[in-house]
């Protein structure tokens, strides 16, 4: 097999099973293999320690489908991997009450750059790496297979991709059907995802459960949705006996949606507003209007996808919840969220922090969240873990 060889000294994250292996590291690759083609590693004294992904073009070099170096990397082991992947998510509470799930969580499913998410009948995949891409076929294969879906729909329109030396490419790779707005139910309520054209592969899971925490808090209260998209949180809030909802989103496509949403389920749509703006400016209208709420729930974009960005990021998050907590009452809540890689959990928590001084707002954090647990995070790999988010209370 064509091998891939590690400097001396720099096989101790592979050994502790973290699953990328950086430019870097790597002394010499032996064989001249092709884009996202399998490789053996082995460490400088020629021990054998993983089978990997080849990535030339990528920082991240070779990225590890088995910390067994004997694993042959061949279709049944893509199979027997999503089949593990499949069973972990059958035996969760959420396969009971949502029929939309997260299927494949890249690496911390063992499959590196390969994500899956399902809506009811329908698959969404995205290959992100050069060693996702290369078994592309076999992957597509064995989920019809694993899963018995007919329509895989292809994301892997995704920005990282250009970083593996991979084109865009998106549309039907296996069946074909309507799937701008593909039917979900979760928790008892009805969505539409837009598979197409929606953002990542059309709605964020990650979030499931914290929208059911939101939902149990919203009896009676006035909500902020801030960065609602379909409006995810204003439908649970709402479902939860909100007083009054405000979903504010700059995006129009995701507003339609919204409300086809709010249609979708028997809830009284008098009790909603949808707001087409900017959130940064429109708090600041909210602020100059003296208006308040009960809570707000603010789940901006990724502002800070990796480390380098974390400064500019850090000011837009201070902005973001300094206005925030200023619109909340006293006793008021605020669900505040950062899905930014490059912003890890104690980092986020000092910027609220700081926002509250800053505001001149008295807060405690009542409760933290994570995103749903059909996005596990690997223990050798933290970077696994992106969302984060902060319960607060206004004294
Ligand atoms: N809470 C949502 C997901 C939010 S994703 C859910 O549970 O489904 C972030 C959203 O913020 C996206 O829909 C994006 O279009 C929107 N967005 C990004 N920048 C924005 C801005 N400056 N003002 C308003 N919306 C913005």
């Amino acid at each position: 097999m064509k091998s891939l060889h590690l400097k001396s000294g720099r096989d101790k994250s592979l050994r502790r099973r973290h699953p990328w292996i950086f430019s870097g590291a790597v002394e010499r690759v032996d064989g001249t293999p092709a884009n996202g083609e399998t490789v053996l590693v082995k460490s400088a004294e020629g021990q054998p320690l993983a089978v990997a992904a080849y990535s030339p073009q990528s920082q991240i070099r070779g990225r590890v489908w088995s910390f067994e170096a004997g694993t042959r990397i061949e279709e049944s082991f893509f199979s027997s991997t999503l089949k593990k992947a499949i069973q972990l998510r059958n035996s969760l509470p959420a396969h009971s009450h949502s029929n939309a799930l997260r299927l494949v969580h890249a690496e911390s499913d063992g499959l590196p750059g390969l994500i899956v998410d399902r809506y009811a009948d329908v698959l969404v995949a995205q290959f992100l790496s050069a060693g996702a891409e290369f078994w592309r076929e076999a992957i597509l294969d064995a989920l019809a297979a694993e899963t018995g879906c007919e329509a895989i729909y292809e994301r892997s329109d995704a920005e990282v991709r250009t970083l593996e030396g991979l084109p865009p490419r998106a549309g039907f790779a296996r069946g074909n059907r309507e799937a701008k707005r593909c039917p979900i139910l979760e928790h008892g309520l009805h969505f539409r995802v837009d598979v197409e054209g929606g953002q990542k592969t059309g709605f964020f899971l990650d979030q499931r459960e914290n929208r059911q925490r939101v939902r149990a808090l919203a009896a009676g209260r006035e909500v902020l949705d801030a960065f609602s998209y379909t409006g995810g949180f204003s439908i649970a809030a709402l479902a939860g006996g909100a007083r009054k909802v405000t979903a504010v989103e700059s995006s129009v496509e995701a507003l339609q949606i919204a409300k086809e949403n709010l249609a979708a389920n028997a809830l009284d749509a008098s009790k909603i507003a949808f707001e087409q703006a900017d959130v940064f400016a429109f708090q600041r209208q909210l602020r100059d209007r003296g208006q308040s709420f009960d809570l707000v729930v603010l789940d901006p974009p990724k502002f800070a996808p990796t480390a380098a960005q974390a400064k500019n990021a850090a000011r837009a998050y201070k902005d973001i919840n300094l206005l925030a907590l200023k619109l909340l009452r006293p006793g008021g809540m605020l669900a505040t969220f950062s899905c930014s890689g490059g912003v890890p959990a104690e980092l986020f928590q000092s910027i609220v922090a700081g926002a509250a001084s800053d505001a001149g707002v008295d807060a405690r954090i009542i409760e933290r969240f994570g995103a749903a647990a059909d996005h596990p995070v690997a223990l050798g790999f933290p970077e696994g873990e992106y969302l984060k988010g902060l319960l607060l209370i206004r004294n």
